[in-house]
């Protein structure tokens, strides 16, 4: 039977992965809807090429030029448009397969609606379980979703749990200890600056920031990585998909990004997962599962690895990793907060408004000012993520 997939985020890097991995296997997934922000040219060549029903923009303005030009190029795809158009083609009864790759908040609302439409949800989009985990990770299983991890550190850390515990995707309620599990430890390539002399942190511009030395990957999840924010955001998350305690989750520096995540056993075994630092391995992970697609992925060659090599992370230069580390261990709305806050720190930064040692700034005063008292609906949450941007925005003209 031929999977139905619901690309959310179709225009950018896990947006391309995923569809480079729908062009291999054409007699197995068909494209029911795409979902972009802005680029509508790229939209109308991947609608020509996909034929999908549905294509969702965030823009009036943007759904018209689209309109016209998927007429132009005969082209019977109907135009979504907003949140509501995302909910729209990630709930629609035909859809099997949700792939959730929107950047940043903007991609909760419809993670939310294909977890409440009992979906199998391939989860990119981290902020979704950094801003409401429990809210998000109930709601799956209240409904009888799946949630596969596609970011490459908990893809690699679901493959190597048992089996037993995972579930194809059905959220874990069990105590990892239970299973002989002492820790899950991610991986964290340190982004380019880990090395890099801290009194020349403030100078770093968003060119070299962007820059990963091993992933290829959008320009917020770039930024992060250079800040460790992303690892931090990590942390929260492996916390929701797993069922960890804070205590039973690391991050430890692994410049060369072979080894994508760990589990360590009581009796002293350490699995891990390891791979070409490619996406299309952990997207095809979660397309193919629980069997084995082709993803195109360069196979490791282990005669020219000349080393793998391992550090802690120094958190006086990655703020950001300690502040999330802060943010995952005190709950309720903390991590909402963390996130949002970042989110506007970041598009500061790449418009050169703040400079990069100022992100850990802003989130840390926008933290300190916050109500983090948990909030247990949506509608409360979305406030909370309203009220963090108003006060980044606020602290990002007094840096
Ligand atoms: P990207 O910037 O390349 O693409 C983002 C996509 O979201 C684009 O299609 C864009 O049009 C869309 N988008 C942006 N703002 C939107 C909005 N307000 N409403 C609706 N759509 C919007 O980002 P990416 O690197 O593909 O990352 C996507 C998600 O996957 C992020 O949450 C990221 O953390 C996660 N992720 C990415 C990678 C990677 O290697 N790129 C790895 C792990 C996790
Ligand atoms: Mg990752």
């Amino acid at each position: 039977m031929k999977q139905v997939i619901s690309i959310l985020g179709a225009t950018g890097s896990i947006g391309d992965s995923t569809l480079d991995i729908v062009r291999r296997h054409r007699d197995q997934y068909e494209v029911f809807a795409l979902a972009g922000n802005r680029q509508w040219q790229k939209l109308i060549e991947l609608c020509t090429e996909f034929r999908p029903q549905y294509v969702v923009v965030m823009d009036e303005d943007v759904a018209v030029t689209l309109k016209q030009g998927l007429q132009a190029a005969s082209c019977a795809t109907q135009v979504l448009l907003g949140q509501q158009g995302l909910c729209e083609v990630a709930s629609a009864s035909e859809v099997t397969m949700v792939m959730a790759a929107i950047v940043g908040a903007a991609g909760l609302p419809s993670a939310l609606a294909a977890a409440k439409a009992g979906k199998t949800i391939l989860l990119a989009n981290k902020e979704t379980l950094v801003v409401s985990g429990q809210l998000f990770m109930d709601t799956v299983r209240e409904h009888g979703a799946r949630v596969l991890p596609v970011d490459s550190e908990h893809n690699a850390v679901f493959q190597v749990l048992p089996h037993e515990l995972t579930q194809h995707g059905r959220p874990i309620t069990q105590d990892l200890a239970d299973f002989g599990i002492n820790e899950i430890i991610l991986t964290a390539s340190g982004g380019p600056f880990w090395q890099r002399d801290v009194a020349t942190m403030q100078d770093i511009t968003p060119q070299q920031a962007v820059k990963h030395p091993n992933w290829s990957m959008g320009q917020k999840i770039s930024v992060d990585s250079a800040s460790m924010m992303n690892k931090g955001l990590e942390l929260i998350e492996a916390r929701w998909l797993f069922n960890a305690k804070p205590q039973q989750l690391t991050a430890v520096i692994h410049p060369q990004s072979v080894i994508h995540s760990m589990v360590r056993y009581r009796d002293g075994s350490v699995l891990a997962q390891l791979g070409t630092p490619d996406m299309r391995t952990p997207i095809a992970y979660c397309m193919g599962e629980p069997e084995r697609i082709d993803s195109g992925v360069k196979p490791l060659d282990f005669t020219t690895l000349s080393q793998l090599t391992f550090a802690e992370p120094d958190l006086e230069r990655f703020p950001c990793l300690k502040l999330a580390m802060q943010v995952l261990a005190s709950g309720g709305d903390a991590p909402c907060v963390l996130n949002a806050a970042n989110e506007v720190a970041v598009a500061a930064f790449l418009q050169q408004q703040i400079g990069f040692t100022d992100i850990a700034r802003v989130v840390e005063q926008v933290l300190a000012e916050a109500n983090t008292q948990i909030s247990h609906n949506i509608d409360d949450l979305l406030a909370k993520d309203a009220w963090a941007r108003i006060a980044a925005q606020q602290q990002v003209l007094r840096v």
